[in-house]
């Protein structure tokens, strides 16, 4: 669970005029598909119906032959300000067919239970699936790349980001660990995961391209062309060359621990969720919208 709380998008449900179709745009350039996320008023805040819109779209672009490779990008000024913890769209207690994990569904379920059987799927369980996508993908980030966000582009093998992007993992200032998707010491080396999560700080696009976490940095006004200009390039190379390029580096990664490692910890997570919801206001330190909300009357 996420979000930098002030970087939301929220706004209070009254003032709130929502246009909720098309959470995701499904676009063909060419060989590439364009994938954007499409709530620009909320900074593009996930809900589950993202989630679930992402997976549809990731699939449509898998099963089409004529995609080569699939570009994951944000509608407006910022790629994505996290998971959704306080926009009117907010669905987590809305059932959807699970996709990732073969698990109970958590609506109806309490404390725990609730928590683990969702974040496993909607978090979890579908940035792993994405990241395994057997084409190509590319995130292209302008402005804010947050929490949830950053869980988004690291999924993707490359990213290319605008000189304004910036990349933060604000949680632990919610007590957490970390996002859910806890690639942090394979993305960013162990000492620079320590420095992004014990300071909350935010990274410039620059600073993400020096720690090679970004591929590569171009001006805002470029930022398609660039990432275009990469997706035809490698639209170029053999399909199951590319996919069987793309399995054998996630296949090392994993043997470099990454996935046992995110197993490990999102234990870890959940037990931070537990104990904020055991001592605390909500499961979030506080910040969870609907408590917000019963406090302020
Ligand atoms: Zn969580």
């Amino acid at each position: 669970m996420t979000t930098e709380p002030a970087e939301n998008g929220s706004v209070p449900a009254d003032k709130a005029v929502p246009d909720e179709n098309d959470v995701v745009r499904y676009d063909v350039r060419d060989r590439t598909a364009v994938i954007t996320l499409n709530r620009p008023r909320y900074r593009n805040a996930q809900n589950s119906a993202v989630t679930y819109a992402l997976d549809a779209a990731f699939q449509r672009a898998v099963n089409d032959d004529e995609i080569a490779v699939i570009v994951l990008g944000g509608e407006g000024e910022h790629f994505c300000a996290g998971h959704d913890i306080g926009t009117p769209g907010r669905d987590i207690t809305k059932s959807f067919d699970r996709k990732a994990v073969i698990w109970w569904d958590h609506v109806n379920k309490q404390g725990a239970d609730n928590r683990y059987a969702r974040e496993m799927e909607v978090y979890l369980g579908m940035c792993r699936r994405w990241r395994d996508l057997p084409k190509p993908t590319i995130a292209m980030v302008q402005g804010a790349c947050i929490a949830g966000g950053l869980m988004l582009a690291w999924v993707c093998d490359l990213i290319v980001a605008s000189d304004d992007a910036f990349f933060a993992d604000p949680v632990v200032r919610m007590g957490i660990p970390g996002v859910e998707y806890f690639a942090h010491p394979w993305v960013l080396g162990p000492r620079f995961a320590k420095e992004m999560l014990f300071t909350g700080d935010r990274i410039s696009a620059t600073r993400a391209y020096e720690l090679g976490m970004v591929s590569r940095v171009v001006p805002r006004a470029e930022l398609a062309a660039a990432t275009f200009d990469l997706a035809d390039k490698i639209a170029a190379m053999p399909q199951f060359g590319l996919a069987l390029a793309k399995r054998a580096v996630n296949q090392c990664e994993d043997q470099m621990g990454m996935r046992n490692g995110m197993d490990s910890v999102f234990g870890l997570h959940h037990v931070a969720h537990a104990h904020n919801a055991e001592t605390g206001a909500d499961s979030l330190a506080g910040m969870d919208a609907r408590s917000m909300k019963k406090a302020s009357g």
